[in-house]
């Protein structure tokens, strides 16, 4: 087992990871920029390093200031956590070049899905269904207008380096199609540095599936089922529940098997997620996150297993401690994503939080950096919390979450637990009667 693991992180995903280390009997390294010397994440690490400026480029991205704060405090190990290196496939294996174990899966399998065109032609090789569109990058606009052609509208233009719902146009007509590639191209090359794109069918009204895989370096898989992650805000996720409440028992074996034996065949190991669209029963793959989500909290909380344990032992060349039949799946979760920005305008809103009081009590559990007086700084994602709300079931989970929503005090920002509280009040979420497109029309609507 390793003894020190630096976590190359902030926030709530640093202080999840340590807290696993510390459950484990490992020391932890935080690394921190100058804004975040406070933070919470750097209070309870062992050690602590500052690598930087405020902005993420000179800290939380830079890879020599990590490599030497790796050296100098004598870590066997990095975890990258969430967003910032950790699908950096060249940080990866200047990791592994330099002697630490990588908290990941191999550089290669995070290149190949990071690739998002090379990812669906390997997925699809193993027999996994994908939206159908272009076979692979679409160079031109006349290529675009032959598949337009083909495929019929709406088409959707997407960025093959895409992340985080960047370089993303939909063509709703011919008409459409020149300006949207073009702009699709120009917000990839900003976001991605990579302007290369390709087209998908534009599906009119699929629910977002994720099943979540673990695997180790002997060849064993295993899926902890699936995530619903339709209600999304620009096509980036607000709330996610497990399970979904558009799937069977029989739809949940059939992708979860799927999946896994896809992720099998490719030798894939350490946490990962394949994306799926459901739409009319069927499903489409999009895209593979070779990482930690952020929302691997609820199926924690409806599998009982710490997931980010289980990444760390796998990381150690251990075969998993678990087999396919001894994942079930109890009650129900829900996780609300709670961001510093106005509830309504969505302007995000740094500053100091005078109060702090998050909720508690049965089924309960909050995943934040935040304390008393920690002023959120402007340069970092909003996201400040995580509510997570386990239950018996699904109506269980909602009035629970009802409740925790109402206790929780952040003062002195602006958060969006007022959107929140809306959302579950909605007739449509209580039923569990909505897609990817649901939650901004209700905006249009009722904000
Ligand atoms: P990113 O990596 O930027 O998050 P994804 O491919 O994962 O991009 O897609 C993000 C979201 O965009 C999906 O959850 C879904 O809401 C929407 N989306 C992606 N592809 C399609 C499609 N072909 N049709 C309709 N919506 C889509």
């Amino acid at each position: 087992m390793f003894e020190k693991v630096l976590i190359a992180n902030r926030g709530e995903i640093a202080l999840r990871i340590h807290r696993a280390c510390r459950e484990m009997g490992i020391k932890t390294v935080a690394v921190h920029s100058t804004a975040d010397a406070d933070a919470m994440h750097v209070r309870l690490a062992d050690e602590s390093v500052c690598i930087g400026p405020p902005s993420s480029k000179e800290s939380y991205l830079n890879i020599p200031a990590i490599l030497s704060a790796a050296t100098i405090t004598g870590a066997d190990a990095i975890h990258p956590g969430i967003g910032f290196m950790s699908e950096n496939a060249q940080f990866a294996e200047m990791v592994i070049e330099h002697g630490f174990a990588w908290i990941g899966p191999t550089p290669e399998h995070i290149r190949i899905m990071g690739d998002k065109v090379t990812a669906k032609k390997t997925v699809i090789a193993h027999g996994l269904p994908c939206v159908p569109g272009s076979d692979g990058p679409v160079n031109s606009v006349e290529e675009a207008f032959a598949i337009g052609e083909t495929a019929g509208y709406p088409i959707l233009i997407k960025a093959a380096a895409g992340g985080g719902g960047k370089g993303m146009k939909v063509a709703w007509s011919k008409d459409e199609l020149k300006e949207a590639y073009q702009l699709a191209r120009g917000e990839a090359r900003a976001a991605f540095g990579n302007d290369q794109v390709y087209i998908e069918k534009y599906l009119a009204n699929p629910r977002h599936i994720e099943i979540q895989l673990l695997g180790d370096h002997h060849g064993n898989v295993v899926h902890f089922g699936e995530r619903d992650c339709s209600l999304q805000r620009r096509h980036q996720k607000v709330v996610e529940e497990a399970p979904s409440p558009a799937l069977n028992a029989e739809e949940r074996e059939k992708i979860g098997a799927l999946a896994a034996r896809t992720a099998k065949l490719i030798g894939y190991r350490g946490v990962g997620t394949m994306e799926f669209l459901y739409e009319d029963g069927q499903f489409f793959f999009i895209e593979m996150n070779t990482r930690l989500q952020i929302e691997h909290t609820i199926t924690e909380m409806i599998t009982g297993v710490d997931l980010v344990r289980e990444q760390i032992r796998v990381a150690t060349g251990a075969p998993l401690g678990i087999t396919q039949k001894d994942i079930k799946f109890n009650g129900h979760s829900i996780e609300c994503r709670i961001n510093a920005e106005h509830p309504e305008t969505f302007v995000p809103s740094p500053g100091q939080v005078k109060q702090y009081h998050a909720p508690g009590g049965l089924g309960v559990r909050v995943d934040s950096a935040l304390y008393d007086g920690y002023r959120v700084p402007s340069h970092y994602d909003s996201m400040i919390a995580k509510l997570i709300v386990h239950g018996n079931s699904r109506n269980e989970c909602l009035m629970r979450l009802r409740r925790a929503l109402e206790e929780f005090v952040i003062e002195g920002i602006d958060t969006s637990i007022p959107l929140h509280q809306k959302i579950i009040s909605e007739p449509d979420f209580i039923n569990g009667d909505y897609d990817i497109r649901w939650l901004e029309e209700w905006m249009k609507k009722k904000l």
